[in-house]
């Protein structure tokens, strides 16, 4: 993987997410390379060759934070902060002890059990937050929609350790793929290391999108049997297949008293 110092740009950014008015992306493109990501269809390099850092990822952060007060901080929007290539550049780790020492505190959204490693600092952090996406019951296909990724597994062995160690968890299963992803048994596998789990369906904004290219060529050579009526679902305005799960996982949701956070 090529790593390469981007142009320079901010990197204390507005968030559009509720409850956070900031985000921080530490790198620029994403070496999980998964098929059906939204920043795809924006992405500066090829990602399975080359993903692009700050310069002085806490030299300009520093300067950029000095009139914010401290308050809770985004990390993981349009890029995984804990990809490969973290264990070597350390652009979180920068950002986080950046943070911790000005009094910040910060949500994540990985893919990654790299996270681990840096519960000495979120543990230190107020209200620090850590959410571990899944999406696929199966490794073998989830290889097919995201290059270089982890196992499931190893996602979920990280969550429950972030859980022990007293950070505060959530999980996504996203996105959710008709009649791919299997939510039930994610559920119940999840339940024991969060109180939250957000559930998303695939969004695929159109059909000139890259991101739709990729996932219309894994469908149409791994499933072809299934691939029209996946296509029709996603691009319909409303579906039965939406009505139902989400009806079915409401059930699920008052039936257990859990905080499953439908967004079918
Ligand atoms: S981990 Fe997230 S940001 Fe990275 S490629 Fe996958 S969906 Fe995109």
């Amino acid at each position: 993987m090529k790593v390469s110092a981007c142009s320079y740009r901010p990197i204390l950014v507005p968030c559009s997410l509720k409850n956070h008015d900031y985000q921080i992306d530490p790198y620029v493109g994403c070496e999980h390379s998964c098929h059906y990501c939204y920043v795809l269809n924006q992405a500066e390099t090829d990602w399975s060759e080359e993903v692009l850092i700050h310069k002085d990822i806490a030299g300009q952060l520093n300067g950029e934070l000095e009139n914010v007060s401290p308050q809770t901080i985004y990390l993981g929007y349009y890029t995984d902060p804990y990809q490969p290539c973290e264990a070597e550049y350390r652009q979180t780790r920068q950002v986080l002890e950046l943070l911790l020492e000005k009094c910040f505190s910060v949500s994540i959204l990985t893919k990654s059990d790299l996270i681990v490693r840096d519960m000495d600092i979120l543990r230190e952090m107020d209200h620090a937050s850590v959410s571990v996406s899944v999406a696929f019951n199966d490794n073998r296909i989830r290889q097919k929609f995201e290059a270089d990724t982890i196992d499931t597994e190893a996602r979920i062995r990280a969550l429950q350790k972030l859980r022990e160690a007293g950070v505060q968890t959530s999980a996504l299963i996203c996105p959710v793929i008709p009649y791919i992803t299997d939510v039930t048994p994610f559920i119940e596998t999840l339940a024991p290391y969060t109180n939250t789990i957000w559930i998303y369906g695939l969004s695929i904004e159109d059909r000139s999108g890259r991101n739709w290219q990729n996932v219309q060529g894994i469908l149409q050579t791994h499933f072809p049997d299934l691939k029209e009526q996946i296509e029709s679902i996603l691009f319909a305005k409303e579906h039965s297949y939406w009505t139902e799960l989400r009806q079915q996982l409401t059930e699920l949701k008052n039936d257990r008293k859990s905080d499953l956070r439908i967004h079918l």
